[in-house]
């Protein structure tokens, strides 16, 4: 199971999103605290950020551990965003092992995340997936179906693979929506901006707790928390 964040809101650089906090991401690639199935995250990282007058994001991603990657630490306190959604890798067994693995995943201006596994034979092969790997396929076929829709995209399959862990992040820059499907995901509120991630990264009272089998949809500054069972 990986890890992943977004943040929508005022700039902040992705050595604060992702390196500087006490339980980050980077200290999530090898002590994560809610991880239930795998201990840590080595397999890759990777972090997709929007800039002012580009409309799609631009991708870092790696098959190495965050935690070796010096030349990211340098750069990354002078790299600001509005808007990031960025995750650590524990691969699952099989799947490949190359940054194309890695999420982000892209089209357009969508990037999709996913903490989980899917059977690939029940999502089908995708020709335009940017991996063989099962993240990678779901991101292509739910590109297809609308990132928009991808509340009802979850439901839909993880009744036809009852095994499914789906807790999907989706950012298009201006909107972030997430799914909890068999695995964690916290929400923080600050006065700048919003913090979706699979567990809190750091101790503030503010993170609230999305319960499972819910979409998490934020926009304009507003966080709206449904079930998607009802
Ligand atoms: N199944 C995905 C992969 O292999 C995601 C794994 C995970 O959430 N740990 O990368």
């Amino acid at each position: 199971m990986c890890r992943h964040l977004a943040w929508l809101g005022s700039p902040r650089t992705l050595s604060e999103l992702l390196l500087e906090p006490a339980h980050g991401l980077l200290v999530q690639s090898y002590a994560p605290r809610r991880q239930t199935h795998g201990r840590m995250n080595a397999d890759g990282w990777g972090a997709g950020f929007f800039a002012p007058g580009r409309p799609e994001p631009a991708r870092w991603r790696s098959s190495r551990p965050l935690w070796t990657e010096a030349s990211f630490a340098s750069v990354a306190p002078v790299i600001s965003s509005s808007c990031v959604l960025a995750a650590v890798r524990s691969a699952t067994a099989g799947m490949p092992a190359d940054e194309t693995a890695a999420a982000p995943f892209q089209r357009g201006r969508w990037l999709l995340s996913h903490n989980g596994v899917v059977d690939r034979s029940i999502l089908g092969p995708h020709p335009a997936a940017e991996s063989v790997c099962d993240s990678a396929q779901l991101a292509a076929h739910l590109f297809d179906f609308g990132p928009e829709r991808a509340g009802e995209f979850v439901a839909d399959l993880g009744k036809r693979d009852p095994g499914a862990r789906l807790n999907l992040l989706l950012t298009d820059g201006a909107r972030i929506l997430a799914t909890t499907w068999h695995n964690t995901l916290s929400v923080l509120c600050t006065e700048d901006g919003i913090v979706v991630a699979s567990e809190p990264y750091d101790d503030d009272p503010r993170w609230t707790d999305v319960p499972d089998h819910h979409l998490v949809d934020v926009r304009a500054g507003e966080v709206t928390i449904t079930d998607l069972e009802a």
